[in-house]
């Protein structure tokens, strides 16, 4: 991973870190790159909203997140733009630099469904990678309009959602009648 935007770090020096603690932040983080996949993206300059509440735990400090932002792409059948709205749920577990090194591949002793753990730096979460793959996650593979698109029509390009029941193209039409011709010359095989 190469340097990590500014934007992503949330400073805690404000939570204490004695567990029980709590705080909650509101983030209007506006990217400055895309985040996403090829195909669709939060793009360059929009707002991912985070609405964070940090615990301070024995080990660290837990992040529990709603994570709001708008996807922008294209139909992958029809290239119609299309838009996603991402509303995410994460949860992560932060441990302190110290409590890292003493605890060497230790399991956390709670219950809570953590997928992976963060190390703080200081007083400073940063916020890139679970956003990141949160998004990332909840994007599809294949945009599409609706479910039922139908896509275009692969010689002229246009929609078929638009097109007359019985469009059809010339090049269609000379093709089959060439297969017609093939059939009539096959050999017989009968002898
Ligand atoms: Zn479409
Ligand atoms: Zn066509």
């Amino acid at each position: 991973m190469t340097r990590l935007p500014e934007v992503y770090k949330l400073n805690t020096y404000e939570l204490p870190q004695r567990p029980g603690e709590m705080k909650e932040y509101e983030l209007d983080i506006e990217i400055p790159e895309k985040v996403g996949t090829e195909l669709i993206a939060v793009v360059a300059g929009d707002i991912i909203e985070v609405d964070a509440r940090l615990e301070s735990v024995a080990e660290g400090i837990l992040l529990s997140a709603e994570i709001f932002a708008t996807a922008k792409g294209e139909c992958t059948r029809c290239l119609d733009p299309v838009e996603i709205a991402i509303e995410k749920r994460i949860q992560e577990l932060y441990l302190y630099e110290k409590k890292a090194e003493r605890r060497k591949g230790k399991p956390v002793e709670d219950d809570l469904e953590i997928e992976d753990e963060f190390l703080m730096e200081g007083d400073v979460m940063d916020l890139q990678t679970p956003i990141r793959d949160a998004i990332v996650l909840s994007l599809p593979n294949n945009p599409l309009c609706r479910e039922d698109c139908e896509g275009l029509c692969p010689d002229c390009g246009g929609k078929w959602a638009e097109l007359p029941d019985d469009h059809a193209h010339e090049a269609i039409d000379a093709r089959w009648a060439g297969l017609a011709g093939l059939t009539i010359d096959e050999p017989d095989f009968k002898n």
